[in-house]
């Protein structure tokens, strides 16, 4: 079980903010900007790249649920950023798809 699972079978405790039947919104342990919550889907996909067709719609989803938090944080009118981290070069540390919500402050572009 990857760490996110375990968080989905609240084996490890999380800050849960939204969660559906397919998907689940939460903190980040370790925040970047003050809203940074990650949403997951709650089926294993390990990353982006392991999607296929069947899973068009729980993609969608997730993103909708991001929204929705985005929403339910404030900060739809200031602006936010989501982020998927794709294998070593992006820094994913964590085999579980997952989407970085942040907002909260203003933000640089590129990121580093
Ligand atoms: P990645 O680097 O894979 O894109 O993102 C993984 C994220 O998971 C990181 O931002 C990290 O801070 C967060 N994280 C790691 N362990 C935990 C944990 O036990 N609980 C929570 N809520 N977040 C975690």
């Amino acid at each position: 079980m990857t760490l996110f699972e375990k968080i989905i079978a609240r084996e490890i405790p999380a800050k849960i903010v939204y969660e559906t039947s397919d998907v689940l919104a939460f903190r980040d342990i370790n925040p970047q900007a003050p809203a940074h919550i990650l949403v997951i889907p709650k089926k294993v996909i390990p990353r982006l790249g392991d999607a296929a067709d069947a899973d068009a719609i729980i993609l969608g989803k997730v993103l909708l649920a991001a929204a929705e938090v985005a929403r339910r944080e404030g900060i739809d009118q200031t602006g936010y950023r989501l982020a998927i981290n794709h294998g070593k070069d992006a820094g994913e540390s964590v085999p579980h798809l997952h989407v970085h919500l942040l907002g909260g402050r203003s933000m640089a572009w590129p990121p580093g």
